[in-house]
């Protein structure tokens, strides 16, 4: 053989297939059968809905073991992988809805899931109606028709309202509507959305799951009467995330149980030292008693994450300026569920559309893996900047 043959053909097999305690990066687009045969049989067991690989899009190891991981994590029946949180909420909404349907989304959603909605489903004739996050039962005086879902995300972004999850979905339930949930925030080790009336369960991986904020990769998980419809939107869309995304993903998951611990307990000792501080108006935190949302919390929930908001006494754009430009431990920036604390005011203009925000300016903090103790001396230092200014 000549060179630019030997160069082509050679040092594709390994020799050996170490037991490595992780699974080996796979970067493939396609995958090779050794007859006619076995490709028939690889297709059938495909078809057959089996986690068999044909092609690098589908059914690649680290993408099994990752949706493996997230039916561990949420429950339900099978996993889709999707290259960012924001498409796992397109994709899962997409599943559900074909024109001259409505759906029913809760006004205190991430924002972008609210963009998707007025735009993107607009214009392929779906319509949208924002609910109140506490409607509870009295969803049913929304349902017409032609509403396919209920579009929960409990607790809100941004404002944290606790939804009452097994009453809506209660009412959805029998009517051909899909429930579905952007577990985000407590995951599925602390709250349990398909005990709770899920059909179909988003996970923004980037966040907790993934842990280190380096990665973008999202879920949607699926209970075994949706999933049918959830993995064909899936194939037809042709996401999928990359292998060293998600073997970063599935480290990241190795740890979580260990890391929510701890960014639970963090956060509840800085929401508590915060909720004493003169400047601070409201904690918006629902695993504190005396949050609007504790009670519902307290009875569905198994636990809080690291994010919750904080409302300040009137100030201005420059003493906000002045509290957090210049925090030594706490980054400004979005996104969240890393082992690094963040803090960003709170953007509400045009995020709500039933319940407008009234109170004051509002900060989010995402609570870290750093010592408690010190997060709160940052947060104090810049609150007497704040007072200062
Ligand atoms: C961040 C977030 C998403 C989107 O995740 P990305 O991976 O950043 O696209 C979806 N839902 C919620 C509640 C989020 O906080």
């Amino acid at each position: 053989m000549k060179p630019a043959t030997r160069f082509a053909q050679r040092g594709r097999r390994a020799r050996s297939q170490p037991r490595t305690v992780n699974l080996p990066v796979t970067r493939a687009s396609t995958v090779t059968f050794a007859s006619i045969a076995e490709m028939a049989e690889a297709q059938r067991r495909f078809e057959a809905d089996e986690p068999h690989p044909t092609y690098g899009i589908v059914n690649m190891p680290l993408r099994v073991a990752f949706e493996e991981l997230m039916v561990d994590l949420e429950g339900g029946h099978r996993a889709v992988t999707l290259p960012s949180g924001l498409a796992a909420v397109a994709v899962a909404l997409l599943a559900c809805v074909k024109a001259g349907d409505h759906v029913l989304v809760a006004d205190s959603v991430y924002t972008p899931t609210r963009r998707f909605c007025q735009r993107t489903l607009a214009r392929l004739g779906v319509e949208t109606t924002f609910y109140d996050p506490l409607i509870g039962a009295a969803i049913e005086t929304l349902f017409r028709a032609n509403t396919r879902v209920v579009y929960l995300e409990s607790p809100g972004s941004l404002t944290f309202e606790v939804q009452d999850f097994p009453a809506i979905a209660r009412a959805a339930r029998g009517r051909g509507i899909a429930v579905i949930h952007d577990n985000t925030w407590a995951t599925g080790l602390f709250f349990r959305s398909f005990d709770h009336g899920a059909d179909l369960v988003i996970q923004a991986a980037t966040k907790y799951p993934g842990g280190h904020s380096d990665v973008l990769v999202g879920a949607v998980v699926a209970n075994e009467e949706w999933w049918p419809r959830l993995r064909e939107a899936s194939r037809d869309l042709g996401q999928t995330a990359s292998p060293d995304d998600l073997f970063l993903v599935i480290r990241g998951m190795r740890t979580l149980a260990a890391r929510m611990r701890e960014h639970e307990a963090a956060a509840l000792a800085i929401a508590r030292r915060l909720q004493a501080h003169p400047r601070v108006k409201r904690v918006l935190h629902p695993a504190l008693p005396g949050d609007p949302g504790h009670a519902l919390w307290k009875r569905d929930f198994l636990g809080s994450a690291g994010l919750f908001a904080f409302e300040l006494e009137p100030t201005d754009d420059r003493a906000i300026a002045a509290f957090v430009d210049h925090l030594e431990l706490f980054a400004l920036g979005y996104s969240w569920g890393g082992y690094d604390s963040l803090i960003v005011p709170a953007n509400l203009r045009g995020a709500r559309s039933v319940r407008p925000w009234q109170g004051g300016p509002l900060v989010r903090l995402q609570i870290g893996l750093e010592d408690p103790d010190d997060l709160y001396a940052d947060l104090e230092r810049g609150l007497e900047r704040l007072g200062a200014a």
